[in-house]
């Protein structure tokens, strides 16, 4: 390689590394719904991002906010944000449905304060990065009758711990 060959790829190279560091730098690093849940002590009142589904539905928080749940590989946290940012989000996963993908920034509260000390995430920003969508026709039965399954076994769960907590009652 010449020396002029050399020094273009040198001066290449200190390019891309000056031009790519700032984008980088305003890229987010995205985290996982479960790192936070596992590492909520470590990130408490700091703010992270992450991204997931939107499922279930905006829950009213309370006069102007909402709770949206957002599920990302089997974790689900709740979200507290203010109405309009929940606004974007058209679908919420469900058995007839996926659930836009969204992409949240906010802080993590190990114990919330405001909110009954519980873990939550307050939004600061919000995108929704993909849509929703209706569920294939086909795998509609089965998911109808794994889902009948699943709140069947539920309901059985709570009557079970219900008699059990009353007979403790009962019994002292
Ligand atoms: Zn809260």
């Amino acid at each position: 390689m010449s020396r002029e060959c050399t020094a273009a790829v040198v001066v290449a190279a200190l390019l891309w590394v000056v031009c790519s560091a700032p984008a980088y730098a305003a890229q987010p690093v995205v985290v996982r719904v479960g790192d936070i849940v596992q590492r909520a002590v470590e990130l408490d009142g700091s703010e992270v991002t992450f991204e997931g589904e939107a499922i279930g539905e905006a829950l009213r928080a309370d006069g102007d906010s909402v709770w949206v749940n957002v599920l990302d590989e089997g974790t689900a946290i709740g979200v507290w944000m203010p109405d309009d940012m929940a606004e974007q989000i058209e679908r919420f996963g469900a058995y007839r449905q996926t659930g836009d993908t969204v992409r949240v920034t906010g802080v993590v509260n190990l114990a919330c304060d405001r909110h009954g000390g519980d873990l939550d995430v307050h939004a600061t920003a919000l995108e929704v990065t993909g849509s929703g969508e209706p569920r294939s026709e086909r795998l509609r039965p089965l998911e109808a009758l794994v889902g009948a399954i699943g709140f069947a076994c539920a309901g059985a769960a709570a009557l079970v711990a219900r008699t059990r907590e009353r007979k403790r009652f009962e019994e002292t």
